[in-house]
């Protein structure tokens, strides 16, 4: 059956080429995020993808930032072979020789467009739909669990906000009118580096409640959450973020627990709790949230007195 997971897995057993000294060739994996970048930004709108300016210059932005620097980047690769996945096809013009196009211009000659099995198009037409498909081709082509390609990950969260300091810039400036698209929808793509990078230092574990539930590399329960709201402040840095379950993730949100000065957890006061099952969230107050190993990477204390004081109900 054609469901989100299979595609998620599709995607993450996506077919590379890989050495282990230059690593995996993630023409594939960019290519689908470019595409993916462009549906959420209203750029492609019909299930036929043109090999247009706005996708050439989408997939070198993201080559140059996440794109292994020892290969060399270029679109007509992947959008030729992604045809043997099984989701990925092309329309070819009558005059196409079979022979596969070397340039971007060549592809351009040989192709109409591609198209996109239908479930998968509708799929991405949904927000969250998409976040789980570019979750799913971040951990399995942008991070090996180990600490080298934590620092890269790092590097590339970090690369991205550099990125997001202009973008706050112009919606302050108010010229964010003029592309408002751009700036905004772009975060989908680099809030899956901020979350994959939060969930890794904090070993998969919730903060709050130390919930741990794994299913091989591309699906876990624990989110990588903004301290500050992204909606509010754009601030994907590290330090704005803390691994949560999908409950204490939300009740965080809500404000329904926080975080004092020495990490300690404080429940809000009116909750009406049943937990026949597990500790009541009442019980962890006063304990000490989870920390990660390493200092540098502990949620901002300033990020978490906001919090106290703008969306926690005490
Ligand atoms: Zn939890």
């Amino acid at each position: 059956m054609k469901n989100i997971a299979y595609y998620c897995k599709r995607f993450a057993e996506l077919n590379v080429s890989s050495s282990r000294k230059r690593g995996n060739a993630q023409y594939k994996p960019i290519l689908l995020l470019s595409v993916i970048d462009l549906i959420a930004r209203g750029v492609i709108t019909t299930n036929g993808i043109l090999v247009s300016d706005e996708l050439v210059q989408t997939f070198e932005r993201y080559w140059n930032v996440i794109g292994s620097p020892s290969y060399k980047g270029g679109l007509h690769y992947p959008f030729f072979h992604l045809q043997n996945e099984g989701f990925w096809y092309l329309k070819f013009k009558p005059e196409f020789n079979g022979l596969q196009p070397k340039t971007i211009n060549k592809l351009k000659e040989a192709v109409e467009y591609a198209y996109l099995d239908s479930e998968l198009f509708n799929f991405l037409q949904d927000e969250f739909c998409r976040k789980e498909l570019i979750d799913a081709l971040v951990a399995a082509f942008f991070s090996d669990n180990n600490e080298n390609d934590l620092e890269a990950i790092l590097q590339i969260n970090q690369t991205f906000q550099d990125d997001g300091v202009d973008i706050e810039k112009l919606i302050k400036t108010g010229n964010v009118e003029t592309n408002p698209r751009w700036g905004l929808k772009r975060a989908v793509i680099r809030n899956a580096f901020f979350r994959t990078a939060i969930i890794y230092i904090y070993n998969y574990r919730c903060a709050f409640c130390g919930l741990k539930v794994t299913k091989k590399v591309n699906q876990n329960i624990v989110d990588g959450a903004h301290i500050k709201p992204f909606s509010q402040f754009y601030d994907s840095r590290i330090h704005n973020g803390i691994a949560l379950c999908k409950n204490h993730h939300w009740a965080f949100d809500k404000g329904w627990f926080a975080v004092d000065e020495q990490y300690k957890i404080i429940v809000s006061n009116n909750l009406e709790e049943v937990s026949p099952h597990a500790k009541p969230m009442k019980d962890f107050d006063g304990e000490t949230i989870l920390l990660p190993n390493i200092e540098q990477h502990f949620p901002e204390v300033e990020a978490l007195q906001w919090h106290r004081q703008n969306i926690f109900q005490a």
